[in-house]
């Protein structure tokens, strides 16, 4: 238990305070209005310590401290005794106090001359400037608590790392980049910085701050719908690509609503058009809608994919964080007045999917092959489509027929269309509602693709039981079924209104 009165820091409420001090304020105080990790963060967070505990197998003979954050003082306590102990070369979650600031060192490496290597895992594929607080005060205490700390690095996954489907090669899956001098200017105001979060979090009221990039960069943090409540519906960060400059302008003046933004103010093409239908409170459809519409002629086929990016490559021929194609959804609308037609596959074992997924979809495409392929954001199929072709560079000459005969919804959409309900995003989420009468993704067990691949890992996960398998299964055939059955009554919806 601790019973120091001065608010006590540890390397996540540093992290959080140099983020924004209200949210290290409202993390201390109120921790219960955080929002709840969702099971996309979950997975995030697994994957991570999956990512940790595969780097300490770099480290031949390290020890592990097991006292976990309830049991500091022991922790503390075994840390010294391994480090004194010469033949330990590495010590992994090595914990240090000093004046109340509690940290855990991911991998500390014992180098020559009792100097340390301080050594920070996290499962991206670079060092990145917010990545440098976290390091830091963990270079401050230990340096306080008398440790020769020699080097600083962190050590992520390598992006070019291929999996060759055995056991991970851990000398080229990890890298080690040693921070440099340069990227080390916080260290240098640290002892000032900790000491204003401190009188901060001794006062009875959260500090006034405004919300800004702050509270989406470098990840949402988890206050963000507690401070961004009583927003008026048009606001104007839901302005379509605003920058943070426009933003900070519009602020400066006092102007909060998208429709009180003045005639005058620069605004891109679809600003413009959201600030004209938000006033009007009427639609937008352009007078060239109808033209690119008539490029959809029969049969035409609608599609979309669900994929996956483990951190860790799963199969052969993998790097970190590709894109592991494991669903398809395909309708073909013969012609005026015809019932689509539904194709899907979902791969639902635990072997490879690429393979099985693109042979089974080529084989539903090409039963016509010059029909128009309607996607919502083409970039993302066409990408999938690419990767699936160097994979299989036989299926690649009719992977390529099939690249070129995408059609892209969303670009459509975007450049012919607005609705007052789409609320500044053209995502397939907000247009399909605002669009089609009745049709909605709210209330279905997986309601988007980062939830779909979530769902995905879970059905093939050993530790899930049968029934709640069969349950993942039918949501997500439920879901890609949905996305390509929204695209035609998108069309369909279009499709009227261009005629009225
Ligand atoms: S939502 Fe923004 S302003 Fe509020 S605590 Fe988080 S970062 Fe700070």
């Amino acid at each position: 238990m601790r019973t120091e009165t001065k608010p006590w820091l540890s390397k996540s409420r540093f992290v959080a305070g140099v983020q924004c001090f209200k949210r290290l304020y409202l993390m201390v105080n109120s921790p219960d209005e955080a929002a709840e990790i969702s099971d996309v963060g979950q997975l995030i967070l697994d994957q991570g310590h999956a990512v940790g505990e595969l780097a300490t197998r770099l480290f031949k003979g390290g020890v592990l401290v097991e006292e976990d954050h309830l049991h500091s003082k022991e922790a503390v306590e075994k840390t010294a005794v391994l480090i004194a102990d010469k033949s330990v070369p590495a010590i992994f979650e090595a914990a240090f106090t000093y004046d109340n600031i509690h940290v855990r060192v991911d991998i500390l490496e014992r180098l020559p001359r009792d100097r340390w290597h301080l050594i920070e895992v996290k499962s991206t594929t670079s060092l990145k400037d917010y990545h440098l607080p976290d390091m830091a005060i963990q270079r401050y205490v230990l340096e306080k608590s008398g440790i020769k700390v020699g080097k600083v690095s962190l050590m992520h996954l390598n992006r070019q790392y291929e999996h060759d489907g055995k056991a991970y090669r851990l000398k080229k899956l990890f890298t080690l980049e040693t921070v440099q001098e340069g990227r080390k200017p916080l260290e240098r105001s640290l002892g000032l910085l900790i000491n204003i979060m401190r009188v901060m979090l001794s006062k009875k009221q959260p500090p006034i701050v405004m919300p800004g990039d702050q509270c989406t960069e470098p990840f949402e943090c988890p206050f963000y719908d507690l401070c961004n409540s009583g927003r008026p519906e048009d606001w104007i960060g839901h302005l379509y690509k605003i920058s943070g400059k426009k933003f900070a302008q519009l602020e400066m003046s006092g102007i909060d609503s998208i429709k009180d933004i003045p005639e005058d103010f620069e605004l891109s093409t679809i600003q413009q058009r959201m600030r004209t239908c938000l006033k009007k409170n009427k639609p937008f459809f352009s007078a060239a809608l109808p033209e690119k519409l008539a490029e959809l002629k029969a049969p035409v086929y609608f599609m979309d994919f669900e994929t996956v990016s483990p951190a860790l490559p799963k199969y052969k021929g993998m790097h970190p964080y590709d894109y592991l194609p494991f669903q398809w959804s395909v309708h073909v609308l013969s012609g005026k007045g015809a019932k689509p037609r539904h194709f899907e596959f979902l791969h639902d074992d635990a072997t490879d999917p690429r393979k099985a997924f693109i042979e089974q979809l080529l084989a539903v495409l090409e039963q016509h092959k010059h029909a128009p392929i309607v996607v919502y954001n083409q970039p993302f199929e066409s990408g999938r489509l690419g990767e699936l072709a160097d994979c299989f560079p036989s299926y690649a000459a009719r992977i390529k027929r099939v690249q070129k005969r995408l059609w892209d919804l969303l670009s459509v959409v975007r450049d012919h269309v607005y609705h007052p309900k789409f609320g500044g995003s053209f995502s397939i989420k907000s247009v399909l509602p605002a669009l089609v009468k009745g049709m909605t993704y709210a209330g279905m067990g997986v309601a988007d693709g980062a939830q779909a691949g979530v769902a995905y890992l879970q059905m093939l996960s050993d530790d899930t039981p049968p029934r709640e398998k069969k349950r993942l299964r039918k949501d997500l055939l439920k879901y890609c079924e949905q996305d390509t059955l929204a695209m035609i009554k998108i069309v369909e919806a279009l499709r009227k209104k261009s005629a009225s």
